[in-house]
């Protein structure tokens, strides 16, 4: 894929929700592409016996590699990269930075499950929210001029630790070792942040908030903030750049109609991250109304485009 690329549709998830819409978009003749690992859905690990026409148990995995099959075969490309940024443009066109690439499209769905992990270590259920964060967009302006770590090992950490040499006094990068892009490992090379590779948290310490973590190798890092960014960038950090608005009680969760609508033209939600039942099944019936909806959209923006031509 090169480096800057225009599609109709572009798919944030490679899980049920994100393959089923790009399905049913590029069925409507779409240009789609689906940004993201199959191998990091939710599904991937799981045994399967609770989904309609599956008989006895079968792999999640074996599900995804015929997903994958399928949506190919109809023309949906797949970029098994993370998706580190969106932006919208004035004229609705979506913009998505990946490791690699940017891709521009009228419309979009977001698809990325559900994925806060937690480091699960002392320290960090308490200190949540008082020096323990899970979104550096959310949360980096509070750490100005402080001493903080990232946790991580993939492209959320890497991103998170960039954007908070622009806040904080000092940011270190701890690592069991880095699994990136070059693009972005040059990024982080030629930046201020401190890397600590084969090592790890093994406890946050603090009593009101975070004064410091321990690392297995014994070190201890004094710091305010610890952010943990465990995988791909959560949809929480996309949504929050774009707009979209999330659930009022736990803003976990994107909020859409019953077409899969956000409250932004262009972008549409499906899955996990909409909300519960976390199921493959409703993953997939909310996906393939988000891939027809979407295909629709970018169809008819496509025509006032060329009627204003
Ligand atoms: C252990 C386990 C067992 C389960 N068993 C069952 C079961 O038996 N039956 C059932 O119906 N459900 C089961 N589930 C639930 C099911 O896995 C989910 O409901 C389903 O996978 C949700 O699909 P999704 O597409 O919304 O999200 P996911 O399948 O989680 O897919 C999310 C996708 O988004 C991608 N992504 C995330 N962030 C980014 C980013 N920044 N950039 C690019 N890509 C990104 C990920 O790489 C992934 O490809 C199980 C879940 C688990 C964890």
């Amino acid at each position: 894929m090169t480096d800057e690329r225009t599609f109709d549709v572009i798919i944030i998830g490679a899980g049920p929700a994100g393959l089923q819409a790009a399905l049913h978009a590029v069925r409507k003749k779409a240009r789609v592409v689906v940004v993201g690992r199959p191998g990091r859905s939710s599904i991937a690990t799981a045994h399967v016996e609770n989904y309609l026409c599956v008989e006895g148990v079968v792999a999640g995995e074996e599900l995804l590699r015929i997903g994958v099959a399928q949506v190919k075969k109809f023309g949906a490309e797949l970029l098994e990269e993370d998706v580190l940024h969106v932006s919208q443009a004035e004229d609705g066109m979506v913009q998505v930075r990946t490791e690699c690439c940017t891709l521009s499209a009228w419309a979009l769905v977001i698809a990325t499950g559900t994925s806060r992990k937690k480091l699960r270590v002392k320290g960090e259920k308490e200190l949540a929210g008082r020096g323990v964060s899970y979104c550096v967009d959310c949360d980096a302006n509070f750490f100005r001029n402080a001493k903080v770590s990232v946790v991580g090992d993939g492209s959320a950490a890497v991103d998170g630790a960039l954007t908070l040499t622009g806040y904080a006094s000092e940011v270190t990068l701890v690592t069991h070792g880095l699994d990136v892009a070059k693009d972005l490992a040059d990024k982080l090379k030629a930046s201020s942040v401190r890397v600590m590779v084969g090592t790890w948290v093994r406890e946050i310490s603090g009593e009101q908030a975070v004064t410091g973590v321990v690392l297995e190798n014994d070190q201890v890092l004094e710091v305010e903030g610890v952010f943990v960014e465990l995988g791909s960038k959560g949809a929480m950090e996309l949504a929050v750049g774009l707009g979209v608005l999330l659930d009022t009680e736990t803003f976990t969760h994107i909020v859409t109609n019953k077409k899969q609508e956000t409250n932004v033209p262009g972008i549409f939600s499906a899955g996990d991250i909409t909300g519960h039942p976390y199921q493959m099944a409703k993953a997939v019936g909310e996906g393939c109304v988000a891939g027809l909806a979407a295909a629709n959209y970018a169809r008819n923006q496509q025509k006032t485009v060329n009627e204003v031509d």
